[in-house]
């Protein structure tokens, strides 16, 4: 049915898949979703929206269009006290993605999350959360998506859940499955990234990484680790924050001037710049991740360092930085004028 090249065509040929997520932190910031609870509820009251953030992120460069539906589940809805919502959120959300795909050649993913509800040695936290999953799996499947990214998981247990209920229920969709790394260089079960990652390849898991949590220099040593200890294609998805090894998470992160935790709304005070971002991607590229992207904090400007580092030009790299153009830092013929002599030294 879709023109577009699958994703395991496109991994076994060695290509790589530029992905942008970060949709909700990007929707609290533009006043169309709550913090705190998190809920994608800007598909229901605003959709436009989101067909037009899907549309901004490809063409800074994303391969993939990410159906909105991040703590899109039951419990999430729960919080907010519509769950009668749920399937039309969810429905919605694979529509305009679906949609924004089909019209720039690009792959849809459905979307779905750590439960929030799963507990390792209880059982029928286990069930509820396999029921959470199932749902938003058949929803995907119904409307079309290309794979289905399974992320944020901080223990491999739960992780493991979610591949096989997209193994169970996804009617053959690829799975993407990604962890959250926190301060502790292992899960809450105990595993290292490594060991997590390489038991989620071996059961059959198209792309395994890390998600979320950490900015980009913390999240590296982690993926020198999943490189070694996996034979098939990683995902890389930080979090664009200047983390650091004292705080190497962004929910450690604590504002500069008053000491507070800067998340979630602070953390501007530590937005990496875009050369940063680039350095990066440089480094991923090298290393050889191959599923590669930013999650909260991600805007356009970002992704597209990420995309043209990985050799692509997008429709946004029209807009591309070029300084030689500028009136006073630029190339002028005149050189020796007031601008470049006189000005620059008030600047
Ligand atoms: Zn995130």
């Amino acid at each position: 049915m879709f023109a577009t090249k699958g994703l395991l065509a496109r991994l076994k040929d060695g290509e790589n898949i530029i992905v942008a997520e970060g949709y909700v932190f990007e929707f609290e910031r533009r006043g169309l979703l709550k913090a705190g609870a998190f809920v994608p509820e800007v598909v229901l009251e605003d959709p436009e929206w989101v067909r037009q953030l899907h549309e901004e992120f490809v063409r800074a460069g994303s391969d993939v269009v990410l159906a909105f539906t991040y703590y899109g589940h039951r419990e999430k809805l729960k919080v907010i006290g519509r769950e009668q919502d749920i399937e039309t959120l969810n429905i919605n959300a694979l529509k305009i993605a679906r949609d924004v795909a089909n019209k720039t050649n690009t792959l849809m993913a459905g979307n779905i999350c750590n439960s929030t509800v799963y507990k390792r040695d209880n059982q029928a936290s286990i069930e509820q959360a396999e029921a959470m999953f199932k749902e938003q799996i058949e929803w995907a499947v119904k409307e079309k998506a290309d794979f289905i990214v399974a992320e944020t998981f901080s223990e491999l247990g739960e992780a493991m859940l979610a591949l096989q209920c997209i193994q169970k229920y996804g009617n053959g969709v690829p799975a993407v499955v990604t962890l959250i790394p926190h301060s502790q260089n292992t899960t809450f079960d105990g595993l290292t990234y490594g060991q997590a990652c390489r038991k989620l390849e071996d059961a059959g898991a198209a792309v395994v990484g890390v998600n979320c949590g950490r900015g980009p220099i913390t999240t590296l040593p982690l993926l020198k680790e999943i490189r070694q200890a996996c034979k098939g294609p990683i995902a890389a998805l930080p979090v664009p924050y200047r983390t650091t090894t004292e705080q190497p998470t962004f929910q450690s992160l604590t504002d500069p001037v008053t000491g507070v935790q800067a998340f979630p709304v602070d953390l501007p005070a530590y937005a990496c710049s875009r050369s940063q971002i680039r350095q990066w991607a440089e480094e991923v590229k090298q290393l050889g991740v191959q599923y590669v992207g930013l999650c909260c904090g991600n805007a356009s400007h970002y992704l597209r360092e990420v995309a043209e580092v990985y050799g692509r030009k997008p429709v946004a790299s029209k807009y591309a930085p070029d300084m030689t153009q500028h009136f006073i830092f630029g190339n002028r013929v005149d050189s020796d004028t007031y601008y470049t002599k006189d000005v620059k030294r008030f600047l």
